[in-house]
This record gives structure tokens, sequence and C-alpha cells, in this order.
């Protein structure tokens, strides 16, 4: 039995972010595709009664693309109540996000991804307002407080060159707001542009953006610790897309000819555990390093430090108003 399943719900996300294939638009046709709920039951159920999901499995409710740009989230859901499975949502925060009550309880884990903490390093990554973003955060949050939330509320903050002065901020927002903080170095999540860096052959333009954007001094010494009995986690995962096709893992590129094993409808439970663990991509993606490396982000030391005084010191200026400043001086008095 698979205790995590990452189904795809909406094919598409509205982010530009330029390593991933998303993002870049470099893996598909542009097309809204969103996944139908009538299928989303029927795949559910059929992997029910295969025996590859069961009442301890946690679905993802994305891979590639953004959930709350899907038309019914709140149906999918229903669905997912419906048959007591709890899930996990990741979301960049672009639009108005909240639940209904009856599938709260379900919802086990939140991500927000953050490009930095800073609207010049949105424009350089997701292209949304920055502010919009923290509003939908802060309307995120009253919701779940209405609710009596109890799951993790977590932001994957992703590291690149140009936001290292405001990791100190994105922590100190997350610490006041209760949310887990998670930075990491950003990398290219797109597979095709990862193999070719690994491998010496992309192009000169992209590799001079990548060089200026993001950290990889330790690269090196990662991929030198990969052991040589290596087993991807992806193998105990089961992923399926916006279509019910099961995937060879989440990191395949749809234009690969290994991408799919076909659709959940047709394989057979023993298809879908056999063909998952002997695609050929896997033996590419393996020697080259790319499924370590994206298995394996980087924490930098910079990131595990304690913002400065200084850098609280200015966070809080510009959090608070005069009044909330006044009421915290106070407090410091008494
Ligand atoms: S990295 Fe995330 S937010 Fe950015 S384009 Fe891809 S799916 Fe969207
Ligand atoms: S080895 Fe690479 S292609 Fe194969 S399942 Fe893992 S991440 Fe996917």
């Amino acid at each position: 039995m698979f205790k995590t399943l990452v189904f795809e719900i909406s094919g598409v996300c509205n982010a530009r972010c330029p390593y991933c294939i998303t993002g870049n638009r470099s893996g598909g046709t542009g097309q809204e595709r969103f996944l139908d709920p009538a299928r989303f039951e029927g795949a559910l159920d059929r992997l029910l009664a295969q025996g590859l999901i069961g009442p301890k499995t946690v679905t993802h409710l994305y891979n590639w693309g953004e959930p709350f740009l899907h038309p019914d989230l709140p149906g999918i859901l229903r669905i997912l109540a419906r048959r007591n499975l709890r899930f996990i949502i990741s979301t960049n925060a672009s639009r108005p996000m909240s639940f209904e009550r009856e599938s709260l309880p379900f919802l086990k884990h939140i991500f927000i991804s953050a490009p930095g903490f800073s609207q010049a390093s949105y424009d350089r990554i997701h292209g949304f307002q920055f502010g919009t973003v923290l509003e939908n955060i802060e309307g995120l949050l009253a919701s779940l407080r209405v609710s009596a939330f109890t799951g993790k509320r977590e932001m994957l903050y992703h590291i690149y060159q140009f936001n290292l002065d405001e990791i100190a901020l994105a922590r100190r927002f997350c610490q006041d707001k209760h949310i887990l903080f998670s930075p990491y170095a950003a990398y290219l999540n797109d597979y095709n542009q990862a193999l070719s860096y690994l491998n010496g052959k992309m192009d000169y333009a992209l590799l001079r953006r990548v060089s200026q954007e993001l950290l990889l001094f330790y690269l090196d010494d990662l991929l030198a610790a990969q052991p040589s009995d290596y087993v991807c986690q992806q193998f105990s995962q089961l992923t399926l897309d916006e279509n019910c096709q099961v995937l060879t893992c989440c990191v395949a590129p749809k234009n690969h000819p290994d991408y799919a094993l076909g659709s959940v409808f047709d394989l057979s439970a023993e298809d879908i555990r056999t063909r998952k663990v002997s695609q050929g991509i896997c033996k590419e993606c393996l020697c080259a390093g790319v499924a370590w490396w994206t298995h394996n982000p980087h924490v930098p030391g910079i990131a595990q430090s304690r913002p400065s005084k200084l850098g609280r010191l200015v966070q809080t200026s510009r959090q608070l108003t005069l009044g909330g400043m006044l009421r915290k001086l106070a407090g410091k008095i008494k």
C-alpha cells in the first residue's frame, strides 16, 4: 500500500517560476487542465479496491500545478472526506484560500511556497503582487483560526542569491503567525534543465541566469555523497496527473517517453507496482544525480540563524502601526 498519493488536480499554475516545468511553460500546451471530480472519485475507488491506497494514505493534491485554481476544489475535498482520507495541499498563495468546515479535519498540512519576501523577489520568480500574497496568507490563517485547525502550516522558502537578505524577515513573519519556517536552496525542478546542467549541456543564456540566481556551491559535494545503492524515494509513492495517468514519478517531464505508465483505469495493481520501478528514465536520472539533488534540498548555514536585532527592529517597524508600537512598548514597561 502506498502511504503517499500525489494526485495533480490542476495541471496548470499561474506562477512564472523559470526553473519549474509548469512555470516556464515547457511542459505542455499551456491550456488549463483540471481534474474532473467524477474521475477523481473513480480513480480513488479503484486504487482503494486494488489495495494500492488505504486509510493511512495521505493524498497530496498537487504536483506542479496550483490546487487553488481548480474550479471545484470544495467538491474534490468532499470526495476525500467521504472516504475518510487525509490530504496535504501546497499553494503559491496567489488566490484567496479557505476550506469548508467538513473538509478541515482531513487537512493534515498546508504548505505555502515563497520565492523570497519582497516585491522584487516575487517579480523575479512567481510574478505575483507580494502584498496580495500576504493578504491571502492572512485570510487563510483567519479562516483556520475560526475553524480551530490543528494541522501544520509551513512556509517553504526557496533561497536564491537575491533573497538571502529577506530570510530573516520571512522567518520573523512566520514566527509571528505561528507558521513553521522551512528555508532551502531553490533547485532546478524542471527535469530537462537539471539534466542539462548536470551533464554540462545547458544552453549558455540559461546557464548564465542560473549562475546569477541559484545557490549551487554545495552541489558537487552533495552529488559525491550519493550512495551507490541509493533507492529513489519516488519508488514508494504513487503519482497521478490531472488526466488520471499513473506517472513514473513527480519528476519525469510530460514530454519524456517514460512520463506515464498508462491510465489508472486500465492498469492492474501488479502493472503499477512493477512498471513504476523499472522505467528507463530512472537509470539516466540516478546516474546524473537528478533524483538525489531533488530529494536532498540544501539548507545553507545562513538560513538556520536567527534574525539579527537590527533585522527584527526593521521588521517590527514595518509591520506595526504607531498604535501597535506604543502598545508593544507599554507591554515591555509593565
Ligand atoms: S514552482 Fe510551484 S509556484 Fe512555481 S510555477 Fe511551479 S508549481 Fe507554480
Ligand atoms: S529515479 Fe528519477 S525518474 Fe526515476 S522515479 Fe526517481 S526521480 Fe523519478
